[in-house]
């Protein structure tokens, strides 16, 4: 479907959970975090529905993300009710890769075709801080799990501050380039300032060709990470809430004060 900028809009990335087992410092900001009550986190049989209604609109495209995908009960489940309904043609997932290594393979079984893995740092000692308590070698065996099922191209997304040339991106680029993988460099955006910019080896950033709506754990709709507004699937019902989250699809994002990045999905 084509929104009012004329873009085709064929992607949907699904916050299922908004919880984690990290805490990364860019993700997690504030004091503290605010979880959403259990009740109102989407059931399978819902965001099944929604993926069915937004194959309908042209949706072809599913990224599944969080909070962290894989702590959400039966997440397999999930990804086999997608796959099984035939209507998506690439069903991905972005994960931290912590608990990887043991669902690659039945991800992988379900239909799950690839995955991006988080992975900002090579040293041990600098993943543990910047995730509040991450051991960055269980990412690594999460990585070599993916490969080994094929849930291939396997993208590393790397936040950096400014540039992939800081020493901490240069190394997770050359780890790639070793490995067979294919890093994105994400410069570290602020959500309530609006400061985002493309990212480094992938497509986001660029407002002039997003293709995205977002679908965060309680069920609402959302147009554009750097904005407000958003259209409650319990409120609206499926089908108009797509309409008019495709209406409303700004131009350009601006700034989002409702969400941070560990409840919408990053
Ligand atoms: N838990 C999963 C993970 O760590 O990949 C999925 C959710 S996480 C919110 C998805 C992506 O958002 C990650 O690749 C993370 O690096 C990115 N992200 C989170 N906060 C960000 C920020 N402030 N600026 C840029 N990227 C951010």
């Amino acid at each position: 479907m084509l929104d009012r900028f004329n873009r085709k809009i064929n992607y949907l990335r699904i916050s299922v959970t908004d919880r984690c087992n990290l805490r990364c410092l860019y993700c997690v900001t504030g004091d503290k975090l605010k979880l959403l009550p259990k009740e109102n986190i989407l059931s399978y049989e819902e965001i099944s529905e929604v993926v069915d209604v937004a194959a309908g609109f042209g949706i072809d495209k599913i990224r599944l993300t969080g909070g962290e995908p894989l702590v959400r009960l039966d997440i397999v489940k999930l990804v086999e009710m997608i796959s099984k309904s035939g209507k998506i043609k690439d069903i991905s997932m972005t994960t931290n890769g912590m608990l990887l290594e043991s669902f690659a393979r039945p991800l992988s079984e379900a239909g799950l075709h690839r995955v991006n893995i988080s992975l900002d740092t090579l040293d041990p000692e600098k993943f543990r801080r910047m995730t509040r308590g991450g051991d960055i070698n269980k990412v690594f065996a999460g990585i070599e799990a993916a490969k080994k099922h094929g849930l291939n191209p396997i993208k590393i997304n790397c936040v950096v501050k400014k540039s992939s040339d800081e020493p901490n991106a240069s190394q997770v680029k050359e780890y790639c380039l070793k490995n067979g993988l294919q890093p994105r460099f994400i410069r570290q955006m602020n959500l309530r300032t609006g400061v985002f910019s493309t990212v480094d080896g992938g497509t986001g950033g660029n407002c002039a060709k997003c293709n995205r709506l977002r679908l965060t754990s309680d069920g609402k709709i959302k147009p554009c990470l750097f904005s407000d507004v958003e259209f409650d699937i319990k409120e609206f019902g499926i089908t108009r809430a797509f309409e008019l989250a495709i209406e409303a699809k700004p131009e350009r994002g601006s700034r989002n004060h409702k969400n941070v990045f560990s409840n919408i999905g990053g």
